[in-house]
C-alpha cells in the first residue's frame, strides 16, 4: 500500500541562491518599517530557507504611494504602447535566461518536483508575459454610430493601481497571470506574494527591473494575509483588487473593496471540479488522465479534478488501475530525477489533508491506496484512493488540495451532470469519452468555467480561466483578462458639418 520513495530523508542541496528576501517599493529592496521578518520555510525538512521582511499596511501604503505616482504623473502610462511592450519582452527573454535559477527557487520555496518548475512553469512564466507584451501595442478603441450629429468614441484606459494577491500553489504562474496584463494596459501594480512562497516574485520583480521597468510601476510586499493582504485590499487608493485564493479570504477581499472605494474586483477561488468517465473511455488512458488531473503539484491545484466519476460499467476495473497507478507514483525529494511528487506546501495544509484522510475512512469510504504520511520529516503524504465516495460525503464536498483521488460511481448521464452540479464550486470539469453526443451535452450541461475533453489541465497563455458560482468572478488569461484592467471611456462631440 505504498509508493515509491527517493531521498526524503537525506535532502539534496538546491541548485541555487537566495538573492532577494526584502520589499521591492519604488524600485529599491528596503526593510518593513516595523523590522520585521518572517521565516520562509524548506517544505521537505520544515526547516529555514531565509528570513524575508514582512510588510504590512504600513509598507502597503508606502507601496500603493508608489504606483500611484508612477501611476500618475507616469512614466508608465505615458509611455507608448510599443515602449511597455519591449520591456516586457525583455523581461520574457530574461526569464528564460534564468530559467533554472527561477525554477530551483520555486521548487525549494513550494516542495513542487524541478523538472516540473523547470519544463513547465518558468517556461509558461515567460510565455504568458510574451502572450501579453503581444497585446500592449494592440489594445484600442472604437467609434460606435450615434443616434444622432454626434461623434462617439470609445477609449480603453488603464484602470490605474491594481492590487493583487497571489497564492502559494503556482507562484511564477501566479505571477504571470496577475502581473502580464495589468503592465501591458498601462496600469500600475503592488503585488502580495502569499507568506509560503515569496521569492520567486521578489525574484522575477528584480528581473522585471533588469528589463528597464521603471521605478513604482511594480511594488511587491510580502507578508501575511490578514495584515499586508487586508491592507491592499481595503486601501482607497487601490483602484483594482485581484485575488487567487481560497473562497473564505476572497469573500472578505470582496467585502473589504465593498467597505472602502467599491474598486473593482476579480476573484480565482476553490473548486471541486468533476471528472468524469463515460461506459465508452479506454479505461488505461481514463486512469492516467484521472490520475494526473488530481495529483499533479501535489494535489494543490484550485482546478484539480477532485471528484471522479465512472460510470459503473467500467468502475470496477477503473478502481483497480487507479489503485495500481497511485501505488506506483514516485514521491520523493522535488530535486531528485523522475519524482512525480513532492511534500505539500506546510504543516498547516499537510495536518488539514490526513484529517480528510480520516474523515474519508470514518464516513465508510474505502480506502483503496495510500492513507498517511511518507517518509518521517517534511510534509510529504502518500499518494492516496478512495473508492465507493458518496456525495453527502465531507470528501466529496470540500475541497482538500492534496493527493487524496476520490472515486465515485454513477450510472447515466443525467444522473452525472445532476450530481456533478451539485457543488457551490464551479471552476472546471474533465470528461472522458469518445461519444461525440456525450462529451457535447456534458461541455454544455457543465457549470464550469473550464471544460477539459479528453485532456486536463491544458492551461495556455490565450485561453481564459475563472470560475462560475463560488468559484470566483472574472476571467485570467487571454483577451478576457484585460478587460479587468482597462476602464471604458466614452466621448462624444457634437458634429457641426452635417456632411456625415
Ligand atoms: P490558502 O488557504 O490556499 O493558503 P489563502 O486564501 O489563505 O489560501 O491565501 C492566498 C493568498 O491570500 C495569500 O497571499 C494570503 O496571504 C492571502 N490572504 C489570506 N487571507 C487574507 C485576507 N484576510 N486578506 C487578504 N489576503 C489574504
Amino acid at each position: 500500500r505504498f509508493s515509491t520513495l527517493t531521498a526524503i530523508e537525506d535532502p539534496v542541496t538546491p541548485p541555487v541562491e537566495v538573492k532577494y528576501t526584502k520589499l521591492l517599493i519604488n524600485g529599491q529592496f528596503v526593510d518593513a518599517a516595523s523590522g520585521k521578518t518572517f521565516p520562509t520555510l524548506d517544505p521537505r525538512t520544515g526547516e529555514v530557507i531565509a528570513h524575508v521582511a514582512e510588510g504590512d499596511s504600513v509598507d502597503i501604503d508606502c507601496a500603493v504611494k508608489a504606483a500611484r505616482k508612477a501611476f500618475d504623473e507616469g512614466p508608465w502610462p505615458k509611455m507608448t504602447a510599443y515602449e511597455r511592450s519591449r520591456i516586457l519582452f525583455k523581461f520574457a527573454d530574461l526569464i528564460d535566461e534564468h530559467n533554472d535559477e527561477l525554477a530551483a527557487l520555486e521548487s525549494w520555496d513550494n516542495g513542487k518536483p524541478f523538472e516540473q518548475s523547470a519544463k513547465e512553469e518558468v517556461p509558461l512564466l515567460s510565455r504568458t508575459i510574451r502572450y501579453y507584451a503581444g497585446w500592449a501595442d494592440k489594445i484600442h478603441g472604437l467609434i460606435v454610430p450615434g443616434d444622432g450629429a454626434h461623434h462617439v468614441q470609445v477609449l480603453r484606459e488603464p484602470i490605474g493601481v491594481a492590487g493583487q494577491i497571489i497564492p502559494w500553489n503556482f507562484p511564477l504562474v501566479m505571477f504571470a497571470w496577475k502581473v502580464g496584463p495589468a503592465l501591458a494596459c498601462g496600469n500600475t501594480v503592488v503585488l502580495k506574494p502569499a507568506e509560503q512562497t515569496p521569492l520567486t516574485a521578489l525574484y522575477a520583480a528584480a528581473l522585471l527591473h533588469e528589463a528597464g521597468l521603471p521605478d513604482g510601476v511594480l511594488n511587491v510586499v510580502s507578508g501575511f494575509g490578514p495584515t499586508a493582504g487586508s491592507a491592499l485590499a481595503g486601501h482607497m487608493e487601490v483602484d483594482k483588487i485581484a485575488f487567487t485564493g481560497s473562497t473564505g479570504a476572497g469573500k472578505i477581499i470582496q467585502e473589504l473593496a465593498a467597505k472602502s472605494n467599491l474598486k473593482s474586483v476579480t476573484l480565482e477561488l476553490g473548486g471541486k471540479s468533476p471528472f468524469i468517465v463515460m461506459d465508452d473511455a479506454n479505461v488505461d488512458q481514463a486512469v492516467e488522465l484521472a490520475h494526473s488531473a488530481l495529483f499533479h503539484n501535489q494535489g494543490q491545484c484550485c482546478c484539480a479534478g477532485s471528484r471522479t466519476f465512472v460510470h459503473e460499467r467500467v468502475y470496477d476495473e477503473f478502481v483497480e488501475k487507479a489503485k495500481a497507478r497511485a501505488l506506483k507514483r514516485v514521491v520523493g525529494d522535488p530535486f531528485k530525477q523522475g519524482v512525480e511528487q513532492g511534500p505539500q506546501i506546510d504543516e498547516e495544509q499537510f495536518s488539514k489533508i490526513l484529517e480528510y484522510i480520516t474523515s474519508g475512512i470514518d464516513s465508510g469510504a474505502t480506502l483503496v491506496a495510500g492513507g498517511g504520511r511518507a517518509g518521517n520529516k517534511g510534509f510529504y503524504i502518500q499518494p492516496t484512493v478512495f473508492s465507493d465516495v458518496k456525495d453527502e460525503m465531507t470528501i466529496a464536498q470540500e475541497e482538500i488540495f492534496g493527493p487524496v483521488q476520490t472515486i465515485l460511481k454513477f450510472k447515466n448521464l443525467n444522473e452525472v451532470i445532476q450530481r456533478a452540479n451539485a457543488s457551490p464550486y464551479g471552476l472546471a470539469a474533465g470528461v472522458f469519452t469518445n461519444n461525440l453526443n456525450n462529451a457535447n451535452t456534458l461541455m454544455r450541461a457543465l457549470r464550469v468555467g473550464t471544460v477539459w475533453i479528453n485532456c486536463y489541465n491544458l492551461l495556455d497563455a490565450a485561453i481564459p480561466f475563472g470560475g462560475y458560482k463560488m468559484s470566483g468572478i472574472g476571467r485570467e488569461k487571454g483577451m478576457d483578462s484585460l478587460n479587468s484592467y482597462l476602464q471604458v471611456k466614452a466621448v462624444i462631440t457634437p458634429l457641426e458639418n452635417h456632411a456625415w
